[in-house]
Order: C-alpha cells, then structure tokens, then sequence
C-alpha cells in the first residue's frame, strides 16, 4: 500500500488491506466527490491488531521498558508531528471538513499533549504504606495491558491521541479504531509512530465499522480498558460491554452546553467567544455552547451582533485561504442538522438568522449549513433536548440568576458551561452551581493537556487531560514484605 490516496490498516507495523481485502472510499465534505480509498477491518483484523497488540505488550521492550525510554519515543513523534503539521492539517480538512486554521490547532494539540505525557512518563509513582509491625508496604502502579481507542468524526486526530498518548506513556500497547468517515489521519499516524521508532505493535490502527469491529476489540479478553468519544446513545452500549468483561471505561459523550450571558457582560466580547463556541468546527462539537441564556436586557443586542457576525462568516472548503466555517462531514450529517432546524420552526422557533443549506457556486455540491440562530423554541423541543451536532444556537432569555441557572442545567448532558460577565464573585458562585465537568468565564470553548476534560451525567465517565491522565492508564499492585529478623536460637 502506498500512494498517498489509499489508506490501510496498520498492525503490528506492517499496512494492509486485512484479512478481506475490503476498501472503500472517502468523499470531501465540500464537494462530495471521492478522494481517498481506505481498508476496511473486519472482525478477524480486530482479533488479529488485539493478538499482535498483546505480544508486543508481552515483549516487554514497551512496558517493561523505563519511562524515560517512552518519553524520549513519544518526544519524537512529538517532534515529527510538528515537522508535518502542515501536511497532517491539510489531510485532516480534506477528510472532515474543517477550515486549516482548525486543523492546524487541533494537530498543534496533539503535538503539545505527545509532549505533555513524555513528560509524565517517568514520574508515574507508587507510595510507601506505613502498616503495624516489621513490615514493608509498597504499591506498584503497572500498565493495563492492551487498551482500546474507539474515536469520533469531529476532532479525528486529536481526540484519539488524547487517550491514546497517555495510555502509551503509562506503557500500554494500544489498538485504535478511528471513526469510518475520518480514518485518515490516525493512519498517517500510525506511519509516523514506526519513524519514531516505537516498536511495532505498540501502536495499531484498524479502520472499519464500530458497530462489528468495534465491538470485536471491546469483547476481545485481551482488552484491558476501553476509551470511547461519541454519541451518547454508542457510550451507553459501550458501557455496558466493559461492564460485563470487568473492565474500565471513560466515555466522553455528547453536550447541550449552556451559556449564560449576565446583564453586565461584555456585549461585544461575549458575541464573539460566543459565535465561536458554536459556529467553530461548523458547530460539530461536543462541548459547541448551544443554548444562549441571555439576561433579558441583552437579548435584543445581543442577538443582532451575533446575527451580525453569521451572516458576514465566509463559507467554503476548509482549504481555500479566508474560509471562517467549512462543511458538515457529511450529507447525512448535514440533513440531520437541518431535520433539526425544521423541528425547532415547527415547534414555534423564530429563526433569527440561517436555518438553511447555503448555497452558491461553490456551495452546492458541499454540506454547507448557513450558521443558524433561533429563538423561542419551547423546552420541550427536540432541538432543545437533544445535541444537534451542528452550527445551530437556541436562546433563550432569563430574569433572575436563579432561572438561569435552572435553564442551565435542565438537561441530561453536564459537559461544558460558559459564563459572560465582570462580576467576578457572581461567576464563581455560578460556576459552582452549574452541572458542568468545565465551565469557562469570558471565554470560548478552551481546553490545554495539562486540564481534566470529563462530562457529567449522559456527557460521559471519567476525564481525559490533566495531571493524572496517565496513571490512569496503570493497575494498583500493592506488596507486602515481612522484614522481620528471625530471631536467633538462645
Ligand atoms: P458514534 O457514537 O456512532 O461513533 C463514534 C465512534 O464509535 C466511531 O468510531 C464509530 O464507528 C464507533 N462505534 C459506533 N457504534 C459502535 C459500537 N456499537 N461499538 C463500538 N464502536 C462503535 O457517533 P456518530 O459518528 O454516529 O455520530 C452521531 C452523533 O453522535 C453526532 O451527530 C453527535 O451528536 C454525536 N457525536 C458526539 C461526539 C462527541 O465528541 N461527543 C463525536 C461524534 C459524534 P463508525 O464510525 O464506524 O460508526
């Protein structure tokens, strides 16, 4: 395999079209023509990535080797990412849609999360236990074993490496299934982490269905964790398999974030970080701000800036220079997100600005959604209840702190919060009440490696990010050792 357009399975270092044989193509968001061939992994290739995954792991170079080892590795990798940013961000925008700038952060994250987590892999410590007598008491913190990645459309390169790196640093060996429609980064990936020279089988990557492949590495006992981000209703399934092989899960889910705009808010500012919490990634985002909680006063301000800066957004192929908001990832995406709009208008939605497909010369053959705003909807509509995965904002206005607050959280996902304002005691206060695993104040969507990242309740189990993220990804062995002197015969 090799030719830039056609993409394998990786296992075990070596690229294939596995077992079957099976390919299909990938269609560019913005033109729906095809662009790129990929394999497609069948059950067989799954066991076969688990089986390759577990004998590297047994081999011991990767796990039993030191931390500093896996460090100097994954810095790397690190380092020949970032060499590449321009030619993974460029493969990234034609696969999923969006802008280069987009992709060129997201792959600027991964680069700087490889670094974070070579960092901590040398530093993944046990602790001394006092316990009564002459007794030594230790723990070891030891790697899982295989861990299995199962990633999302949206951030294709990113969300998968967010696990995945960590897992590796803790010296796991590691198999991921990317999302069917965005393989292609992870592969390219997989290409790079054989130059850095991480041992083959340490990293695979296995394209194909959730639904057979996926499940095949989650049931496979060589399976050790499971790291899953997508929808709601897959994490609950997802669950329920490591719940009967024992094993852990973090599940990062889907959001209905709210932001709440306080009557002393910066108007201009808030519009902005605003626009850009749900038209960002053409709105295709976990934690997108999809409900406006404006104080009344705001409202109508608020909203003709915000209806100011959708209709000056520039729409096309996030490869084209000036591009603000690329494609949906796909005509079954875009067609979702549009059932949406007319189930909020059907519901009683005004529609303040968007609620359609763009078109244009340029346009038309894309999945392009003009950035859509509507007010009024009722609570009980779906476009309010459900995630729309879409650049789509429903507002609503409030009187008192405590209604916003209600707003706020009457929903079953507790993923992300945005607070607007200069008060800075009202935005801790609020911040504490508000059902949220982040909230940000005056800002956009914003996240670092060095942050926890978890949902609460339907948003998921467990954090990705942050301090702890790799010995997340170790067993706790405690030793017991008598050291008593015999005592001598008289
Ligand atoms: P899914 O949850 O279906 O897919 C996410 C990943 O899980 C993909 O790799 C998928 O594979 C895989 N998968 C699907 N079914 C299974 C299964 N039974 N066992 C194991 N793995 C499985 O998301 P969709 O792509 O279908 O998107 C649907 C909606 O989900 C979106 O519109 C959005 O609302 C939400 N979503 C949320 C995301 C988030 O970041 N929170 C990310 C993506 C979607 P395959 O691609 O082959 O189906």
């Amino acid at each position: 395999m090799a030719a830039e357009s056609t993409f394998g399975l990786v296992i075990g270092g070596v690229e294939s079209n596995g077992t079957n044989g099976a390919t299909e193509e990938l269609l560019d968001p913005s033109t729906n023509r095809p662009f790129a061939r990929v394999a497609v992994g069948a059950v067989d290739d799954a066991r076969y990535a688990m089986q390759v995954a577990q004998a590297a792991f047994d081999a011991g170079e990767w796990a039993g080797g030191d931390g500093a080892k896996r460090a100097k590795a994954l810095l790397r990798l690190a380092h020949l990412l970032d060499e590449q940013q321009e030619a993974f961000a460029a493969l990234e925008t034609r696969n999923m849609g969006k802008t280069l700038r987009e992709s060129r952060v997201d792959v600027g994250f991964v680069v700087r999360t490889l670094e974070y987590v070579a960092g901590l892999a040398d530093k993944v410590e046990g602790a001394t236990i006092p316990v009564p007598g002459a007794r030594f008491n230790y723990t070891v913190r030891e790697p899982l074993g295989v861990t299995v990645h199962i990633a999302p459309w949206n951030y294709p390169l990113l969300l998968a490496m967010r696990s995945v790196a960590p897992a590796l640093a803790a010296g796991n060996t590691v198999v991921l299934k990317p999302a069917s429609l965005t393989p292609l980064t992870a592969v390219r990936f997989a290409r790079l982490a054989g130059e850095a020279g991480l041992p083959n089988g340490v990293l695979n990557v296995v394209p194909g269905p959730g639904g057979r492949l996926g499940e095949a590495l989650v049931r496979d006992p060589r399976c050790r964790s499971v790291s899953f981000t997508g929808s709601s209703e897959v994490g609950h399934r997802i669950a329920a398999l490591a719940a009967e092989r024992l094993i852990p899960a973090t599940l990062e889910l889907g959001g209905k974030s709210p932001v709440v705009v306080l009557p002393d808010a910066d108007v201009e500012r808030a519009a902005r970080g605003i626009a850009l919490g749900i038209f960002g990634n053409a709105g295709q985002m976990c934690w997108a701000g999809s409900r406006l909680i404006v104080h009344e006063t705001l409202r109508s301000a608020l909203l003709e800036k915000l209806r100011a800066i959708a209709e000056a957004m520039r729409l096309g192929p996030g490869t084209e220079d000036g591009v603000e908001m690329g494609p949906l990832v796909s005509r079954e995406q875009e067609q979702r997100v549009l059932d949406y709009v007319r189930a909020a208008r059907d519901d009683g939605g005004q529609v303040v600005t968007g609620g359609a497909k763009a078109t244009g010369p340029s346009l038309a053959d894309g999945n392009f959604v003009r950035p859509t705003v509507v007010a009024d909807v009722p609570a009980t509509s779906k476009a309010v209840r459900e995630e729309i995965f879409g650049p789509v904002l429903s507002v609503f206005a409030y009187r008192e702190p405590d209604e916003a607050v209600r707003l706020a959280n009457e929903t079953p996902f507790g993923l992300f919060a945005a607070l607007w304002t200069r008060d800075l005691a009202s935005a801790h206060h609020l911040a504490r009440r508000l059902e949220a695993g982040m909230v940000v104040v005056n800002e956009p969507p914003l996240t670092f490696p060095q942050t926890p990242f978890g949902g609460f309740k339907e948003s998921g189990l467990g954090n990705e990010q942050g301090l702890g993220v790799v010995a997340s990804y170790t067993r706790t062995k405690n030793v017991l050792v008598n050291v008593a002197v015999p005592k001598r015969k008289p």
